[in-house]
């Protein structure tokens, strides 16, 4: 079989293929996807659809984007690869230098990985280590309800989705999960958090700040996390802001992390770090953290590698990718998409099918008046509804989400917004 060949590849797959998040016995086949250029994807049979989620919060540049394809292919041609222990290159110290400037004011050092689950995993394992080298045993993480890190045993110990890590519960690392904070449960909370703290010899407190992506873009209260984040701090147990899914403008700001006045010790980047180019991420520190591995005896130090850990190609895409984070033409896309999903929120907002309209940044969310399993048969109904009419979606359960690449054209945002005006009026 020729390896370039595109020709009924949905069919193909099924011959030996095993798919992420997939009950194999009952899903539908695979759609076969064979060109992509800024939010539009063509499937094998030159069907098209808008990619409302950029492919899983990563491509918001677009994909294809030419900026990002030439830094790349640039990179392969001048050094394709070598090992980080050891060694360095340009892409990566020019990376950390630029985004040290950018990131929250508190952050350092960047320690490289290669996807999302691992650089929380990386965190997860700094954090413990931290108060190991100070000879302090430290067992215990603190996490949020709902909270979704990543599918390793460290990442899927701090997160609190049943479907993900269910079947591994047994064998988790211990974390205590306290509730989000609202206006109206702050103060439980923190009494909560403060009991918890004095109880348990806490390591660390693992959080998606502002969004919790993957229960559904739940949002929750800015002045309650500080408050959180306060708390933690006084007993000197480190905070690990996951901004995987909100980093790099999502949120309006940059980082999640600048609403707070309290910064994160550890904050965790990718997907859009390479805007959908090429597998990568960061794990970022503060002076104080990376301080705590310095010591005449190696062990001290972080013994955690990764093969892949800062491939140049992709630092190259993250360089380029934040050439266009501050550009002229994404901030006022930004602007545009920020204002769009607010009008529309205030559209649907009494619709009597809809609860909890919301929007923060680029990322807009409805929940529907109906109960339903989280990858149930009528979310299924709501997935197909909106392929059918050529966009990507992924309702989680009864949260129908858009959060689509910074780049999406007017039209095409207008499309989504009239498809899912549609859907409110067939359900
Ligand atoms: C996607 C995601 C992860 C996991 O990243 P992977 O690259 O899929 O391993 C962790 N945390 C958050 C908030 C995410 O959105």
């Amino acid at each position: 079989m020729d390896a370039t060949d595109t020709k009924n590849l949905s069919l193909r797959d099924q011959g030996h293929l095993w798919h992420t998040l997939t009950q194999h016995q009952t899903a539908a086949p695979a759609l076969g996807i064979v060109k992509a250029k800024g939010a539009l994807l063509w499937d094998e049979d030159g069907k098209e659809y808008i990619d409302g989620i950029a492919s899983w919060y990563t491509c918001m540049y677009g994909h294809g984007n030419e900026h990002l394809v030439q830094a790349i292919s640039e990179q392969m041609k001048t050094l394709d690869f070598v090992l980080f222990s050891g060694f360095t290159h340009a892409p990566a110290v020019n990376l950390a230098e630029r985004l040290v400037g950018l990131l929250p004011q508190n952050q350092e050092k960047l320690f490289f990985n290669d996807n999302g689950s691992t650089a929380v995993e990386a965190a997860i394992k700094m954090a413990l280590q931290y108060h190991h080298n100070n000879g302090e045993k430290r067992d215990t993480l603190i996490a949020f309800e709902n909270g979704f890190h990543g599918d390793t045993f460290g990442a899927m110990s701090a997160s609190g989705l049943s479907s993900y890590n269910g079947p591994f519960e047994d064998f988790l690392l211990k974390v205590i999960r306290i509730p989000t904070p609202t206006e109206e449960n702050m103060e439980e909370v923190s009494a909560q958090l403060r009991s918890v703290i004095a109880h348990n010899a806490c390591a660390a407190f693992v959080y998606e700040p502002l969004v919790q992506g993957a229960a559904g873009m739940k949002f929750h209260s800015a002045p309650g996390l500080n408050a959180l984040l306060g708390l933690c701090k006084e007993a000197d147990i480190l905070c690990i802001a996951d901004e995987i899914m909100t980093g790099f403008g999502k949120t309006g700001k940059h980082f999640a992390s600048e609403n707070m006045a309290h910064l994160p010790d550890i904050i965790c980047l990718s997907k859009a770090l390479t805007a959908g180019m090429f597998p990568l991420s960061i794990t970022s520190c503060t002076q104080a953290v990376y301080n705590r591995f310095l010591s005449t005896e190696v062990a001290k130090g972080f013994f955690h590698a990764h093969t892949y850990s800062a491939h140049p190609m992709g630092c190259a895409a993250a360089l380029a990718g934040l050439d266009l984070l501050e550009s002229a033409p994404i901030l006022e896309r930004r602007a545009y998409l920020e204002k769009a999903h607010r009008a529309f929120v205030a559209k649907v907002q009494g619709h009597p099918k809809v609860t909890n309209a919301r929007s923060m940044g680029v990322i807009m969310a409805l929940d529907l008046n109906m109960s339903m399993a989280r990858y149930g048969s009528l979310r299924d109904r709501l997935y197909r509804f909106f392929m059918e009419r050529g966009i990507v979606l992924r309702p989680l359960g009864n949260t129908v989400y858009v959060l689509p690449p910074y780049v999406i054209t007017n039209a095409q945002l207008e499309k989504i917004y009239d498809a899912i005006w549609e859907l409110l009026h067939t359900l």
